[in-house]
């Protein structure tokens, strides 16, 4: 046998695309050659893998060994075909019985001394093996978990080369760990840290039932960020699916060891207002990764003091925000990743931060402020349905010794949703943040005292056509967690109360 052939797979973006690996090996001077537009990591397999081989007791064919990855108009990358490669050329230089590497896929990365290290995308990629019809598969052993997600899948972890050839050639397998199973949250962060703030929980409760975006406007140091990251723990836990989901962008990003595997928590990932576009939406050298919005999906995007945000940096939320996705186009390739998140937009009150804080002196004109907050452009806060006033709790609110933890907020959230997707049957969409315009005028609309109050502000032009809309949004939201079938004037003056007003709005 001189020539073998085996399965891989190439990723781009979450998708996964089948690569056959062929390796010839015939009479000829000693040479290595890789065809099929391997980017350098690829290139530099041939090292890797040769020393490898020796390194695990085999011999390296010193012959003309070619390597073509098929089809050749692709363009591939990663260190994850190094293990395939690696056992196509023992196959085809008659040191393993290819037979034997019939119907398992392998994928990870060769050390110098022949020990497989962990790749990034383990479960997209066995996600694609497994739609071609893969149902065992070896993998890195520092991959072992985030493969055994797929329940369906055979799993064999190996450490090195040799144990993989001891595996094939004596069909003897060595011993697993068991699975993790997933946790409802791995994170000791809890609403109930965070005292007083009775309103502000209440304006989180809402944009989490409702899934609405949130602008929160308070002084430095009054408690947004500490709401913010306690945010996720008041969503419904992921499921299985989702959360594999979720490990799957995670794990392309590389970013998986900073989020439990299993987590059932939604992401929460908190860029700093100097984030880069491609930190923020996708991109990099070499492979397409996800950014921020796309590692958030399924949970929380908090983006602190946004109006200090770079121009432009904002904006780039618009078509995430709109479509629940991201494409990122990059000479030759093109990848797309979902990103359906809640943005959490965080403000200070005025450049100086001190405006309207306790005692405290603002020096900022009326036209510095109006600047300020005209940074977070018109177009990304038509999609912030609720803008809160966030304030530091008083001293008897910090006193008060009860408050409500991240369960009973969540346990709130989750029967306000339940009920929200039952009116929504019929319709594409779950949440009242994606009622449309239309919608809202016609089938969703509110009772007749609340609409009454809403055509009074309209035409005292104390509150526009949009405000109007957001509104009606936030008192469907309002009434799900009060159990009322549809919002009245209650729930309209109760979401209009926890407006702010900003210039020009
Ligand atoms: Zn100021």
């Amino acid at each position: 046998m001189s020539l073998a052939r085996v399965l891989a797979i190439n990723l781009i973006g979450l998708k996964g695309e089948a690569i056959d690996i062929e390796v010839d090996v015939s009479n000829g001077l000693p040479s290595y050659s890789l065809l099929g537009l391997p980017d350098a990591t690829l290139n530099e397999s041939r090292e890797r893998i040769r020393a490898a081989i020796l390194n695990s007791a085999k011999n390296w064919p010193n012959r003309k060994v070619t390597v073509s990855l098929a089809p050749a108009w692709l363009p591939k990358s990663g260190s994850a075909f190094d293990l395939p490669i690696a056992l196509a050329i023992l196959a085809a230089s008659a040191q393993i019985d290819l037979k034997k590497l019939e119907g398992i896929f392998f994928l990870g990365e060769l050390a110098l001394d022949g020990s497989l290290k962990p790749i990034r995308g383990v479960l997209p990629t066995l996600i694609a093996a497994r739609s071609l019809g893969m149902a065992r598969v070896v993998v890195p052993s520092e991959n072992f978990q985030e493969a055994g997600l797929l329940r369906d899948l055979e799993v064999m972890a190996f450490s090195n080369l040799g144990e993989v050839l001891h595996y094939l050639e004596s069909g003897l397998r060595i011993e697993n760990p068991p699975l993790i199973e997933i946790v409802d949250s791995a994170t000791s962060l809890d609403m109930a840290d965070v005292s007083g703030h009775v309103e502000s929980k209440f304006a989180l409760e809402i944009a989490a039932a409702g899934g609405h975006n949130v602008l929160m406007i308070g002084a430095p140091g009054s408690g947004k960020t500490m709401l913010a990251e306690r945010f996720p723990t008041i969503l419904p836990p992921l499921d299985e699916s989702e959360a594999i989901e979720v490990a799957g962008i995670h794990s392309i990003a590389g970013t998986l060891n900073q989020r439990n595997i299993l987590s059932a928590l939604p992401p929460f990932l908190a860029p700093h207002h100097a984030t880069t576009i491609p930190a923020l939406i996708g991109g990099g050298s070499g492979s397409i990764r996800p950014g921020a919005c796309s590692l958030a999906h399924r949970g929380v995007l908090f983006i602190d003091e946004a109006p200090e945000c770079a121009s432009g940096i904002l904006d780039a939320l618009r078509q995430p925000i709109e479509s629940g996705k991201i494409t990122i186009t990059r000479s030759a390739q093109t990848a797309t990743f979902p990103a359906r998140f809640i943005l959490l937009l965080a403000a200070n009150p005025c450049p100086c931060g001190k405006f309207a804080g306790r005692g405290r002196a603002c020096e900022c004109s009326s036209l510095q402020i109006r600047r300020y907050l005209s940074k977070i452009s018109g177009p990304l806060l038509d999609r912030v349905d609720l803008r809160i006033k966030v304030e530091s709790p008083t001293r008897s609110e910090l006193t008060q010794g009860i408050t409500i933890t991240s369960v009973q907020m969540r346990e709130r959230v989750i029967q306000a949703r339940l009920i929200a997707e039952t009116r929504f049957a019929e319709h594409d969409f779950k949440l009242n943040s994606e009622i449309s315009p239309n919608l809202l005028r016609e089938k969703f609309r509110p009772r007749k005292d609340g609409l009454a109050l809403l055509h009074k502000l309209l035409d005292s032009e104390s509150i526009t056509a949009r405000g109007f809309h957001r509104t009606i949004r936030v008192a469907w939201s309002i009434a799900d967690l009060g159990g009322i079938a549809t919002p009245g004037k209650e729930e309209i003056e109760r979401a209009l109360e926890l407006r702010v007003g900003i210039k020009g709005e």
